[in-house]
């Protein structure tokens, strides 16, 4: 059974390089016939705001991403703490004394020489006594992580291939701190292993926490999951934007655009794969890390908006319905949807169905044409198609051809230049509607 897990922290509200994240997790679970559970790291009491949990609850739902389950890292403090004391008593997790002062001299001594800042391990030499004398004088430890230096750290990334780090080079990292929080790294390792978590996929900025975390997988006993990471994302400019860690479903949503349109283009950025505008079940069928490129991934949101009116241009009614105003039936969505780029904006167009509507200036020309068109609309048959009879009988009667046809009948049944089909238009305005906004004075 694949399990994957989304695991934000509540600092803020998601935005569109962890929802991308989310929804990863989410499709490699349903094309496995797998489970996507949500994980809240709020082990920082601090930072996390319940706010933010709510916020990435509705978020995801909104999304369409609901987890099958959900878990908080607040809540599983004594998990932590049981393998933490087995980690302690098997000489994985040792406690340490430096103060950040003297953690940040020791750094810039050895940067001064030219070494990297790896940290020297001095607490690993402490005798008891000196460990009880530092205590006595009223200094508590943290604790930091033993990596073992006997081998390197491989993994085959499922993104980016096959990696390596030498954990000579990578000072062990702090667990815990002297007043008992946990840092992220380790109660994340415990969660995956509690959660049964069989595939990890996250931004690249996690690559080097893989490889401790693959230490401290092996050092409680348990098989580790295999990892993806991905290329992070950029804005349109090529850069990392600030504006994209600041935009989030609140600024889509108002904007018009629809969760699948979201869907649809997070699934292929960065892949081999084109971005289409295609429903979930081809998305999911299609979904493979292996697609997916090493190089950032470029989001454009003129190109969400402009997947996102292609999908407005094939959404069924029935999923638009509840947004819709109040006598908006199928026949009108059906009408007005091609000219769409939000579905609120279908209301402006049921307003034109409904009027009143703005009055065109019309030279004496048109205003005669119109005259007849009222005329010839009074006569035709509503019941199929009224603007084929009415525009087929103007066309015999006036010789009146194209946009000199059809132009003036637009403004004035609509008081607009553009829009929807007018075939489509016409039935829905009906006979007495168009014959009143044919009739000038
Ligand atoms: N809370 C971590 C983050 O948001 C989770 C990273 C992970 O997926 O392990 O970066």
């Amino acid at each position: 059974m694949i399990v994957t897990r989304f695991a934000p922290s509540p600092t803020g509200r998601l935005h569109v390089g962890n929802i991308r994240t989310a929804l990863h997790n989410f499709m490699w679970a349903r094309a496995n016939g797998g489970r996507f559970l949500l994980r809240i790291d709020d082990t920082d009491a601090e930072r996390s705001e319940e706010r933010f949990v709510d916020a990435i609850r509705s978020d995801l739902g909104w999304l369409g991403l609901t987890p099958d389950a959900e878990v908080r890292q607040s809540e599983r403090f004594a998990l932590y703490q049981a393998r933490f004391d087995a980690l302690v008593a098997a000489g994985r997790v040792y406690p340490a004394y430096e103060t950040a002062q003297e953690l940040d001299l020791k750094r810039k001594i050895l940067l001064g020489r030219g070494l990297p800042p790896v940290y020297d391990r001095a607490a690993l030499t402490l005798t008891d006594d000196q460990r009880t004398a530092l205590e006595a004088d009223g200094i508590t430890p943290h604790w930091r992580f033993r990596l073992d230096h006997a081998a390197p750290i491989t993994w085959d990334d499922l993104i980016r291939g096959p990696q390596r780090f030498d954990p000579v080079t990578m000072s062990d990292p702090v667990v815990r701190r002297a007043d008992g929080s946990w840092l992220y790294m380790l109660p994340s390792a415990i969660d995956d292993v509690e959660m049964g978590v069989t595939h990890v996929v996250r931004g690249e900025d996690h690559v080097s926490n893989t490889a401790l975390q693959l230490q401290m997988f092996d050092a409680m006993g348990a098989p580790p999951p295999a990892f993806a990471h991905e290329a992070l994302l950029t804005g349109s400019e090529g850069k990392l934007s600030k504006r994209l860690g600041a935009l989030g479903l609140d600024h889509f949503r108002a904007e018009g655009i629809e969760p699948q349109a979201i869907r649809a283009l997070l699934a292929r950025l960065g892949t081999s794969d084109p971005v289409e505008a295609i429903d979930d079940a081809a998305l999911i069928a299609t979904f493979d890390f292996a697609r997916f490129g090493r190089a950032p991934a470029r989001f454009d949101e003129a190109e969400l908006a402009q997947l996102n009116a292609k999908i407005l241009h094939t959404l069924p009614y029935e999923e638009v319905a509840d947004r819709l105003p109040a006598g908006m039936d199928a026949a009108a969505w059906n009408a007005v949807r091609p000219n769409l780029s939000a579905v609120k904006d279908a209301a402006d167009w049921w307003g034109v169905v409904e009027g009143p509507i703005a009055v065109l200036d019309l030279d004496a020309d048109d205003r005669a044409y119109l005259a007849d068109a009222a005329q010839v609309a009074a006569t035709i048959d509503w019941a199929t198609d009224p603007w084929h009879a009415l525009t087929g009988a103007l066309k015999a009667t006036t010789g009146r051809k194209g946009k000199t046809l059809f132009l003036p009948l637009r403004r004035a049944l609509t008081g607009l230049d553009h829009g929807p089909d007018m075939a489509a238009l016409l039935p829905l305005i009906g006979r007495e509607r168009a014959l009143a906004r044919l009739t000038l004075e």
